[in-house]
């Protein structure tokens, strides 16, 4: 009992202190800022208030994922006006949701609206009486979506009020608008960053509201919320949907088509609002009647931002040439309509002049626009169907501008890739088909530019006639050059000359077949004969458990997971390092193989082997005898290279472009799905990287410098693999004594040296030599020394100006043609020639201990030429020309600039190697071409490239 009392006294003291411990009470708070109401209609009581899903009040703060999803399970069961949708889950498992709002009767129609929807969209199987009557009878269609970039959170909090003021509101405007339109709310497009963006707004709050845009409170951190889970850019992705939110939201979108598309982003805190239409440069492939419309919504929108006395604007920096935003529903007949808000995170942000802006009045203009583009659509609706109607008869009219027109992608064994670009484009309800017979064309374009004339497309190519309902789209990603207006070009080269800048939002190249590195042609003709569907190649595991050795075809990049997987189960495996042909199986170099007695201890060897196969869905062969005839390589011999298993591990954290990181780490889990650590960059210099064989420095941003840069190259000089991308290549070709492979403007002092060596490499390639003469048994006093027939070399202050000069015009996305080292381990399963996406990447120069194994430039015939020429420090032999820009904008300077530099070096340094990309071989999850020169690097490195180690 005593016990008790002191204890109970104890308490009521301590208790006391700890009140008044607590945290001071602001002078004022943000939830003072903006006294309007946001959601000020009259609204049936059975619906829950937003509010009371969140812990603020509506649109004072960022409601979080799991808040907002709660509030649409929640109505989905209150409203009758509402059928919810899950579209997709993110990788960190939350749920994406469409929401589909309508009058009742509407919502119970769904499925005969959207049927009537398909049919007004193929002009091949009705006419326009029907389709007037299919007009009169559809509701109107929008598609509003919201915080595609997580960490521009106002969208998101905007689609909350709206959802509840439609599916809420007792008034007869919305109630009208009900019973007219269709109205999706895709609320939360990237929940993973809206959900990190979120965490981060807890952990840096503090009791005062906090007003300065430069504080953590607003600008969040590394990796930002931007981005979903592998720090992808989901607004990137619409085309090349390699991310599950875009997968399931297109695939919806494309199923629904609705009339107009809205965009909810977040823009500078210090801007004000912007919406459509764009600025040139404008697709030449988007309808100019959505441009029309898109004046009249910015219109009625502007009117009611007037209204308010709320400043905005139109165009200005938002272009629209680049096809793989949410504007790829423009090409699809739908109207895009971009909000970019200024960005206000929570409380508010004080501006120059003094005002603060209030988070709740960023929803607000959300929430403004959104209900007066209803509006609009609502009031134009029968008309932009009608021109809708009118896009879809252009598309498959043999007369359109669509109408004689063919895209053909050659045979290639390389199934797995191909299978991934036919998954692109029928998600795009692109029609496909295979020709049955060799057809001979008068012409043909090839991706180098060249036109061919009487081409033969060879059977079983992938053909894709741009005369078909999705026209348009068609022709934006797989057309070699988007057109750009030569006043667009004009104000590009001034603001470049001018300022640095450029007009360009994005890159300026991005058709497919050049993303994939796929062989393809442009026939000026509709194909339309002996062609049947598209189906899936047949795939052929065929296990033979008496076989000496199992193989895998290296042309399939699937191959490298195949590899990469059975050495996680700890099998051993080899490449064949040149083209073979065992038990009549034809294998191309790089291909895999599985012996048996390399493997005697392992048990249940065949079955993993089979499983592997069958996960990765790839074609596998059993090989009876090592023999290869003649002389292709036999089993025991040197080109069955033992690889060692890479042990992984990708430098991390704030020092680095997370986006590069992201992809880096989504390549190994989507690609190879083998382990592998992210390990913080900051620990490279006191961390155990024995650990790894292998390491990946994606692009970065900070110093290599004492300790870090020292551990790194004593781990390489003791056989590490190191892989960099762009910035961090340029890291290390600039440090001084980190191998010998230098920037461009770090070598004018030596250019004659490094012509020699690009010579000598260059006439390793030849293919003359003149028998005769090498016989003959006199002095020949004819020889040719490449350097003295060459052009005078230029001085080096004058490689240093042209240097300086050039460097204004480096192209920002575009696709160059890459020469490849056909020899090279890391160039398995690549073409001759390989278009690259190129930026403003660093200019890598080899010297004679480093390969460059990637250089620009394709060298194409031309007989007429007899000299050689000079190209800045390089040169172009005799009988040649160099090819350089394959798309996009390359401007002449940059072209020279770039000519004959490397894109992908390799160099030995101790027992182990250093290999550089110039660029970011992974780019979006989509650049294919690069991505296997990558994974060859990353799989094959440790036992292709570095000493082998023995475990004893
Ligand atoms: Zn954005």
């Amino acid at each position: 009992m005593k016990n008790f009392m002191v204890l109970s006294l104890f308490c009521s003291f301590f208790c006391a202190a700890l009140l008044s411990e607590e945290l001071m009470k602001p002078t004022s708070f943000s939830k003072d800022l903006y006294p309007a109401e946001i959601l000020d209609g009259n609204y049936f009581l059975d619906i829950d208030h937003p509010s009371s899903f969140l812990d603020f009040n509506y649109g004072e703060r960022v409601a979080s994922p799991a808040q907002i999803s709660s509030a649409i399970v929640a109505w989905s069961k209150q409203s009758n006006r509402l059928k919810v949708v899950e579209y997709a889950k993110s990788h960190e498992g939350r749920p994406l949701y469409a929401l589909f709002i309508s009058a009742p009767e509407n919502i119970n129609n769904l499925d005969a609206i959207k049927s009537n929807i398909t049919k007004l969209s193929d002009a091949r199987n009705i006419n326009d009486k029907e389709a007037e009557s299919i007009i009169q009878s559809l509701p109107s269609v929008a598609w509003m979506a919201y915080s595609i970039h997580g960490n521009e959170t106002s969208g998101a909090d905007a689609a909350l009020g709206i959802i509840y003021h439609l599916i809420a509101s007792k008034d007869s405007d919305v109630i009208d608008m009900l019973s007219e339109m269709i109205i999706v709310i895709d609320p939360m497009m990237n929940p993973d960053g809206r959900d990190r963006f979120a965490k981060s707004l807890e952990q840096y709050r503090g009791t005062a509201p906090n007003y300065d845009d430069q504080s953590l409170l607003h600008t969040g951190d590394w990796p930002y919320g931007r981005t979903n889970h592998y720090y992808f850019d989901l607004n990137r992705d619409w085309l090349y949907l390699t991310q599950p939110e875009t997968r399931g939201r297109v695939a919806l979108i494309n199923e629904w088509r609705p009339q107009i598309l809205v965009d909810g982003h977040e823009m500078g805190a210090q801007d004000t609002f912007m919406t459509g239409p764009p600025r040139e440069p404008i697709n030449k492939n988007i309808d100019r009647d959505l441009i029309k419309w898109g004046n009249q919504f910015a219109n009625d929108q502007a009117n009611e931002f007037d209204l308010r006395g709320w400043r905005f604007y139109t165009g200005e920096w938002h272009e629209d040439l680049y096809p793989g935003y949410s504007f790829y529903v423009q090409f699809r007949g739908t109207l895009g309509i971009l909000y970019e808000q200024s960005r206000m995170s929570e409380d508010g942000v004080r501006r120059p002049e003094g005002s603060i802006q209030s988070y709740k009045e960023a929803v607000h203009h959300q929430y403004i626009s959104t209900l007066a583009n209803l509006k609009t659509l609502q009031k134009n609706s029968y008309q932009m169907y009608l021109d809708y109607w009118d896009g879809r008869k252009l598309n498959v009219s043999k007369n359109g501008k669509y109408g004689n027109q063919t895209f053909v992608i050659l045979p290639t064994d390389n199934h797995g890739r191909l299978n991934a670009l036919v998954a692109k484009l029928e998600a795009q309800d692109v029609e496909l088909f295979r020709n049955t017979k060799i057809l001979s064309v008068q012409s043909a374009l090839k991706q180098s530019g060249e036109l061919v004339e009487d081409f033969v497309i060879p059977k079983g190519s992938l053909i894709i006639p741009n005369r078909q309902p999705e026209a348009p789209l068609i022709a934006a990603i797989l057309e070699f050059d988007a057109d750009i207006d030569e006043s667009v070009l004009l104000e590009e080269r001034q603001s470049s000359l001018r300022d640095g800048s450029s007009i360009m939002y994005d890159t300026t190249a991005f058709n497919f077949t050049m993303m994939f590195g796929l062989p393809a042609v442009t026939v000026p003709e509709n194909l339309s004969s002996n062609l049947e569907l598209w189906a899936p190649f047949p795939t052929n595991v065929e296990v033979n458990e008496n076989a000496v050795m199992w193989a895998v075809n290296a042309e399939d990049d699937r191959s490298v997971a195949f590899a990469a997987r059975l050495m996680e189960k700890n099998i051993n495996v080899r490449i064949i390092d040149e083209d073979a042909v065992l038990s009549k199986h034809s294998l191309s170099r790089g291909s895999v193989a599985v012996l048996a007695m390399d493997n005697l201890s392992h048990e249940n060897l065949i079955n993993d082997i089979e499983l592997i196969a069958r996960d990765l869905n790839i074609s596998l062969v059993s090989i009876e005898s090592g023999f290869g005839p003649d002389e292709l390589p036999d089993w025991g011999g040197r080109h069955f290279r033992l690889l060692q298993k890479p042990q992984i591990a990708i430098l991390s954290h704030s020092d680095f472009s997370s986006y590069d990181v992201g992809v880096t780490w989504w390549s190994i889990d989507q690609y190879l799905g083998i382990r592998h650590s992210q390990v913080n960059s900051s620990m490279a210099g006191y961390a155990d990287l024995r650990r790894y064989n292998t390491i990946v420095m994606p692009s970065g941003y900070a110093d290599l410098n004492g300790s870090k840069k020292e551990a790194l190259m004593t781990w390489v000089a003791q056989g590490g693999t190191l892989i960099a991308h762009n910035r961090s290549s340029r890291l290390i070709a600039s440090a001084e004594d980190f191998g010998g492979v230098k920037l461009l403007q770090n070598t004018f002092e030596n250019s004659v040296d490094y012509k020699f060596d690009l010579l000598k490499e260059m006439a390793a390639s030849d293919n003359y030599i003149n028998k005769d003469k090498i016989l003959n048994h006199g002095v020949d006093l004819d020889i040719t020394y490449p350097w003295e027939s060459s052009e005078k070399a230029l001085s080096q202050e004058n490689l240093e100006n042209r240097d300086k000069w050039q460097s204004i015009f480096m192209p920002s996305g575009s696709m160059v043609a890459g020469r490849v080292d056909q020899k090279h381990w890391l160039s398995f399963g690549t073409p001759p020639t390989l278009p690259i996406l190129y930026a403003n990447y660093p200019i890598l120069m080899t010297n004679n201990q480093s390969e460059a194994v990637v250089r620009i430039g394709e060298l194409v015939s031309n007989d007429a030429v007899k000299d050689f020429r000079m190209v800045n420090w390089s040169s172009i032999p005799p009988g040649k020309d160099l090819n350089v820009r394959m798309s996009g904008l390359v401007w002449p300077e940059a072209a020279q600039r770039i000519a004959n530099s490397a894109y992908l070096t390799r160099e030995r340094i101790g027992r182990g190697q250093i290999i550089l990309f110039a660029g970011e071989p992974n780019f979006r999850g989509s650049t294919r071409g690069t991505n296997r020169l990558w994974l060859n690097a990353l799989i094959y490195g440790a036992g292709l490239g570095a000493s082998s180690k023995i475990n004893l």
